[in-house]
């Protein structure tokens, strides 16, 4: 069975301070909680990752950044490798986030090459997808949603997609305060996990975790965390208040 997973994400939040102090309640909480049944992630800014790593190194709270360059190294101004992340202590990181693609031009092309990065180098990685409101609107989310994938997923075989994190965000729900309800959140998730089925097999669609992603927060995480192929989600706004992703774990779990 996949296994659950909170993951918040600060996007550019966050001085490095105010982060620090956040991870070390995080970590806190996480130790002293009884979190036996979900991992908790959070992608701190690049320019937190490496303190954030080495304070969590003996903690059950994992880091992970949020984007990731599809190149090994080079002559690539302003983008960070996964070597670099890794020697960091960071082993996860979100690829193809709706606002990378819709702000930093990450096409499918890109996110593919991000993610054969990741999977090289044996990261985790969560994989981004959904749809915006035109395509919801015209029932178009599902035809989205595949398409994304085997952009995505293209070239890789069905043990390297076991090793994948799937987010389903709906790009209209994100920061928005607009929720996909329960029914869609599960309807998206029963088709991924169909999709993987038909394109891999029932065991690669049985382990990997897809995570919803929307304005989640306390008061309607349980029931779009209680559908049958929801396994966590990835939080915004929300995973930036200490007792607000608290109660998220708490649901999660
Ligand atoms: C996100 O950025 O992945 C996200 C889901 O944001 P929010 O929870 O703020 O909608």
């Amino acid at each position: 069975m996949a296994r659950k997973i909170v993951a918040g994400n600060w996007k550019m939040n966050l001085l490095p301070d105010e982060g620090y102090q956040l991870i070390e309640d995080l970590s806190n909480f996480c130790e002293g909680n009884k979190l036996d049944n979900v991992e908790v992630v959070v992608s701190p800014p690049f320019i937190h990752l490496a303190k954030a790593a080495e304070m969590t190194a003996h903690s059950k709270l994992t880091i992970s950044a949020q984007n990731c360059s599809d190149q090994l190294s080079g002559a690539y101004t302003g983008e960070v490798s996964v070597e670099m992340l890794k020697a960091a202590g960071v082993n996860w990181t979100l690829i193809g986030h709706s606002e990378r693609r819709e702000y930093y031009g990450d096409t499918d092309e890109f996110v593919n090459g991000k993610l054969k990065r990741t999977i090289e180098a044996e990261m985790t990685p969560v994989l981004c997808v959904g749809e915006v409101l035109e395509d919801r609107k015209a029932g178009k989310q599902e035809e989205v949603v595949a398409s994304q994938l085997k952009g995505a997923l293209a070239g890789f075989s069905a043990d390297e997609v076991k090793n994948m994190v799937i987010a389903y965000e709906p790009v209209w729900a994100i920061g928005t305060g607009e929720t996909a309800s329960p029914e869609q959140a599960q309807e998206v998730h029963a088709f991924i996990r169909k999709y993987l089925t038909q394109t891999y097999s029932a065991e690669v669609a049985n382990a990997v975790s897809i995570l919803y992603g929307g304005s989640v927060k306390p008061e309607n995480a349980k029931e779009i965390f209680g559908q049958p192929d929801v396994d966590g989600g990835l939080i915004g706004g929300a995973s930036l208040k200490y007792e607000q992703f608290v109660k998220l774990i708490e649901i999660g779990q």
